[in-house]
Formats: C-alpha cells, sequence, structure tokens
C-alpha cells in the first residue's frame, strides 16, 4: 500500500514517514500542494494525508484539484485546532476523514488502516479467504488457524493479493503499490517473491498466475471444489 504525504513541516513530514513505513506503507513526501498535485497525478496511491496549511497551493485547493480530475484516492486532512472551519472546507472538497494537530500517531494509522479497508469495501480489518486470514489491523496472517511466518514485504504482498482477491493484479500495479520510487521494475525480484509466499501457502494453491497478466488470489483453490458460484 502506498501513501503520499503533503506536509510542509519537515519534522512532522519525517515522523509520518517513518510511522506508516513501519505499519508497513510505502511512503513518498510532498513538501508543497504543487509538488503533491504533481505526484498525486503522476502516481497510483491508496490514500494521500494532506496538510491544509502549505505552500505554492494550499490543501482545500489541492484536494479540489485532484477531485476535480477524478482522482478519488481517500484524503485525511491534518488541520492545527484553532482552524475549524478549515477542515470543514476540507470535508466539503473531498476529503474524507481528519486529525487536528497536535495527534497521536497510533490514532493516525488506526484510521489511515480504517480508510484503506473501506475504500476496499472492507469494514473490518480481518480479510478471510478460505483458508487464509489476515488481519490488517495486528499485521498478522494465518493459514488454517496456523499463524504464517511472513517477513514485512511477504506480509505486504499477501496483504495486497488478499484485499484485491478474485481480481487480477498485474506486475506493475504490484510494483506501484509496494515499492519505493527508486524500485528498479525490471528486476525479477517480485517473481522469487511470489514463489516464497506460495511455498509459505502450501497446500493451498491461492495464489494463480494469470499469463501476461499477473496474479490472483482465489479464495478457494480451483479444484477439485465444486463451482464457485456460490460464494458470498
Ligand atoms: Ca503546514
Amino acid at each position: 500500500m502506498r501513501v503520499l504525504v503533503v506536509e510542509d513541516e519537515a519534522v512532522l513530514a519525517q515522523q509520518l514517514r517513518s510511522h506508516l513505513s513501519t505499519s508497513g506503507y510505502v511512503v513518498d513526501v510532498a513538501s508543497d500542494g504543487a509538488e503533491g498535485q504533481y505526484l498525486a497525478c503522476t502516481n497510483d496511491y491508496d490514500l494521500a494525508i494532506v496538510d491544509l496549511g502549505l505552500p505554492e497551493l494550499d490543501g482545500v485547493s489541492l484536494i479540489e484539484a485532484l477531485r476535480q480530475q477524478e482522482i478519488l484516492l481517500p484524503v485525511m486532512i491534518l488541520t492545527a485546532r484553532s482552524h475549524w472551519r478549515d477542515k470543514v472546507k476540507g470535508l466539503e472538497a473531498g476529503a474524507d476523514d481528519y486529525l487536528t494537530k497536535p495527534f497521536q500517531m497510533e490514532e493516525l494509522i488506526a484510521r489511515v488502516n480504517a480508510l484503506i479497508r473501506r475504500a476496499a469495501g472492507r469494514a473490518t480489518p480481518i480479510v478471510e479467504l478460505g483458508p487464509l486470514t489476515v488481519n490488517t489491523s495486528s499485521q498478522q496472517a494465518t493459514l488454517v488457524g496456523q499463524p504464517l511466518e511472513l517477513t514485512g514485504f511477504e506480509y505486504k504482498l499477501l496483504t495486497y493479493l488478499a484485499i484485491s482477491a478474485g481480481r487480477v493484479v498485474s506486475k506493475a500495479e504490484l510494483t506501484e503499490h509496494l515499492y519505493a520510487q527508486d524500485f528498479d521494475r525490471d528486476s525479477n525480484v517480485l517473481e522469487v517473491l511470489i514463489g516464497r509466499l506460495r511455498r509459505k501457502l502450501t497446500p493451498h494453491e491461492l495464489i494463480q498466475t494469470v499469463r501476461g497478466q499477473g496474479y490472483r488470489l482465489i479464495s478457494e483453490p480451483e479444484a477439485p471444489s465444486p463451482s464457485r458460484s456460490t460464494e458470498p
């Protein structure tokens, strides 16, 4: 999951980057509204955190511009306590949630998780797919009730596939959502990681390769089970 932070206070921006990274997000930081707009238009983010008081282009104008360009990612705004009117303007411009400075990082992370979950159409942090359960709140996954030992990156990859379950996810999309900007996109690191994840999910063949298109996580093995048409 990839998050854009638009914040001009360098110290706060750095804290946000560090806490979000620890929570499994890939983070890009823009220090003014114009750079934020540029990054939001050129990359595919799962969420943006936007401070309202920004140089170049203020946060409300930035959100309005993004919504006009039909960039519909979830947006959380950050405001100073004294500026409640800004909060209203931000929400009216198309923000989905807000936090008043100063705030606890734990609360910010919990809200970010919830916004991303809701955008993916899930009301709870638990994603259940047949034998596989991913708890996006505690960042743990189990297979038939047994905890899976995953590296941080394997967890990110599994979660992205699980949240997108049933849909083919291209390598380009995975790279975009899971790696920082300087990642070498031609490397076969992703194939290697998918292979490792598949072995950890054995004997359940949950990750399908769709030739020439990408990967799909399915909720039940294809064979020998009967038709999957009764899926919820
Ligand atoms: Ca500011």
